[in-house]
């Protein structure tokens, strides 16, 4: 396993529609087990292929708590949203844009259709934090990242903020 450089907002690679997965094969396999371990190494909760790099509509995800991490990892290949009912509203942060939280209106349970590391279909209800995780690793997939739920003011203020902050780090 290896873990893989995530890729920061204002990288294209994030604006990208991801392609589906289509082979399901040993390099999917390990690019599943390093996008693990680099989710659980910046304690990421989920985390999208283009996060990484690669556009493709492929992620995973974890939100146990931190003493179960590793347990529950769930991968998810070309998912969709079957059902999606209830609001509910978080601050969510994202790897891609460090630093940055916005408060994001999201659905509250979902079912999600997808497919595993074999190609087998399987669906998945989630609730609260999961369902929002996945939602927002969802969102990867089309190239919609935090800041697109923000208003267009607040978007600016956001990407001034940000653009400060990386500033200040790669001065220090
Ligand atoms: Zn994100």
């Amino acid at each position: 396993m290896a873990k893989l450089q995530i890729r920061v907002y204002p990288d294209p690679v994030l604006k990208k529609k991801a392609e589906p997965v289509t082979d399901f094969d040993e390099s999917l396999r390990q690019l599943a087990a390093d996008m693990a371990e680099t989710m659980y190494a910046n304690d990421g909760v989920g985390l999208a292929a283009p996060q990484v790099g690669v556009s493709k509509r492929f992620l995973v995800l974890d939100v146990s708590p931190t003493e179960e991490r590793g347990r529950n990892l769930l991968v998810l290949a070309n998912p969709q949203i079957l059902l999606a009912d209830g609001d509910v509203e978080w601050d969510e942060g994202c790897l891609s844009l460090p630093g940055m939280s916005v408060k994001v209106h999201r659905k509250a349970h979902v079912q999600v259709e997808a497919q595993d590391l074999a190609g087998q279909v399987f669906r998945m209800d989630a609730d609260q934090l999961l369902a929002i995780a996945v939602q927002h690793e969802m969102d990867h997939l089309e190239g919609t990242l935090l800041l697109d739920h923000a208003s267009r003011l607040k978007r600016r203020l956001l990407i001034r903020d940000y653009q400060r902050n990386r500033m200040k780090e790669d001065s220090e």
